[in-house]
């Protein structure tokens, strides 16, 4: 191992796997679906580690989701406190503070996965799509340009499934909301981009089903 290796693999907390992340927040949904939640490291003791501790050497995941209140982050996979890096926007749209945030969790809390999380019936691709088919452009100047920034993943669903309408479409353009923000964060981000490609951490697309609590992991592209 190289001096820079050591130095590297020093600054990093001891944490688990990124596959151990996923499978404990894979089990922590499977719970919530059923039910059955634990609400683990939620309590005083967890407040105090909390106050006294370092976020690094705990938080287990960056999770970039939209902002929809549908979509209760630490709940939806029955985590607690210190768990999860959370960064949302309506539409997990990016821009440079979000991506700053995610960067912050990646590099600095060094959390071992990233989960980009969308969800069904997303408002904000509902509002995108509608902008794109039928030219229902919002007042707001700002939100038209969070909007833009959804928009490619709208063409993107209707170029891939020309017969898709209605709700199918809308599933559609949300995975590929994900997919879309995913693939601009690799881009704008080369740090997190090698740290991918490196093995140092993983990142995984998923959306959440507002119906049934469960969240489908998307294969990797
Ligand atoms: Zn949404």
């Amino acid at each position: 191992m190289s001096s820079n290796e050591q130095a590297k693999h020093a600054a990093r907390p001891d944490k688990p796997e990124p596959r151990e992340v996923l499978a404990d927040l894979s089990e922590g949904n499977q719970r919530f679906v059923m039910d059955r939640p634990r609400y683990p490291r939620s309590g005083m003791l967890r407040r105090r580690q909390a106050h006294l501790g370092d976020q690094a050497h705990h938080a287990l995941a960056t999770v970039l989701s939209c902002s929809d209140s549908r979509v209760p982050v630490e709940l939806i996979f029955d985590v607690g406190i210190m768990d999860l890096f959370v960064v949302r926007t309506a539409g997990h749209a990016l821009d440079s503070a979000t991506l700053a945030s995610v960067e912050y969790g990646m590099l600095h809390v060094h959390t071992p996965l990233l989960v980009v999380l969308g969800h069904s019936s997303c408002g904000a691709v509902t509002a995108a799509l509608n902008m794109v088919k039928d030219n229902a452009v919002p007042h707001e100047a700002s939100l038209r340009q969070l909007l833009d920034g959804i928009a490619p993943a709208v063409h993107q669903a209707m170029a891939d499934s020309a017969e898709a309408e209605g709700g199918e479409l809308l599933d559609r353009a949300i995975e590929e909301n994900v997919r879309h923000t995913m693939r601009t964060l690799f881009q704008q981000s080369p740090a997190i981009k090698q740290g991918v490609a490196d093995g140092d951490f993983a990142a995984v697309g998923a959306i959440y089903d507002l119906a049934h609590g469960r969240v489908r992991w998307l294969e990797p592209e």
